[in-house]
């Protein structure tokens, strides 16, 4: 299957083998497209170009905290300069202050509200401004979002009201950018097991609850998420944009 092929990605999000963007990015280099990939700093560093390096040796890795614009824009002008243009853009980044992924919402500090938001959020944003002068032949641009942008899922706190901005920022980029033919979408995932849903406070229950209640009566796999990232990416989504579509096993249906 090569229907990405010719395509050119980036993708923001692999800290290890369990990311939920290493699978949407092993599915997207299994249909054709060409990857770049982000890390955060010098921990991931090697972790990040090992993985890489399995797509060839040539793979381009750059260094990028979403909170630092000069790391953003130096981003793509290393994209701009080995490939010239871009269609395809993964954004897999969340982060909240671990003692606001515990206790009650009410006590979010303003601090762990601003930095939520600022990783979470905005960076969809900043990346979607950055990106789209290179898609100039149309593109894709896909976020990861989680049911408690929708519905109070406890522990998840300041992460949901992230998430529902998250969501809103892909409308409003998906009406700012729909006449240059780039879409944006969000795939909100049921659990996974990775660091990130580790950091949450109960999450081990959380995959016995979805197990039970969800129609299917199991959790989503990673790959499970990469084909629909592909399909999201590619000409069978060409009319869907500003979407938020649930890969959670049919969980979102379930009132009780
Ligand atoms: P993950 O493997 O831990 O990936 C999260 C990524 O975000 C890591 O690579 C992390 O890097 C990166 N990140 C955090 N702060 C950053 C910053 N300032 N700049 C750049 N990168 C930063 O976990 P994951 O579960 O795959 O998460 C990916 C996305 O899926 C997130 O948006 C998450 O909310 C969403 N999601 C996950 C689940 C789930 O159950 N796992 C369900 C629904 C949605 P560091 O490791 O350096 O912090």
């Amino acid at each position: 299957m090569s229907l990405l092929a010719g395509k050119v990605g980036v993708v923001f999000g692999v800290a290890n083998k369990r990311s939920i963007a290493w699978a949407i990015a092993q599915a997207w280099a299994r249909a054709g497209a060409t990857l770049a990939f982000t890390y955060q700093g010098e921990r991931l560093r090697e972790n990040v170009e090992e993985l890489a390096a399995t797509f060839g040796a040539g793979t381009l890795t750059l260094p990028c905290d979403v909170t630092r614009d000069e790391e953003i824009a130096a981003v793509f002008s290393g994209l701009r300069e080995k490939y010239g243009r871009l269609h395809l853009l993964l954004h897999s980044i969340a982060f909240a202050p671990r003692e606001a992924l515990e206790g009650e919402f009410i006590n979010t500090s303003r601090e762990a509200f601003r930095i939520a938001h600022d990783v979470s959020a905005y960076s969809l944003v900043a990346l979607a401004r950055a990106a789209a002068p290179l898609m100039d032949a149309g593109g894709s641009i896909l976020g990861l979002s989680y049911y408690g942008a929708e519905k109070v899922v406890p522990h998840y706190n300041v992460m949901g009201v992230a998430k529902a901005a998250l969501e809103a920022c892909t409308r409003y980029l998906a009406y700012d950018l729909g006449p240059r033919q780039i879409r944006v979408n969000c795939i909100s995932a049921g659990p996974v097991n990775t660091v990130a849903a580790r950091g949450i406070a109960g999450f081990t229950e959380m995959l016995k609850l979805y197990e039970a209640r969800a129609p299917l009566k199991r959790n989503v796999t990673a790959e499970e998420l990469g084909a629909t990232g592909l399909f999201l990416a590619s000409d069978g989504a060409a009319a869907i944009t500003g979407q938020v579509l649930y890969v959670d096993c049919g969980y979102q249906i379930m009132g009780m």
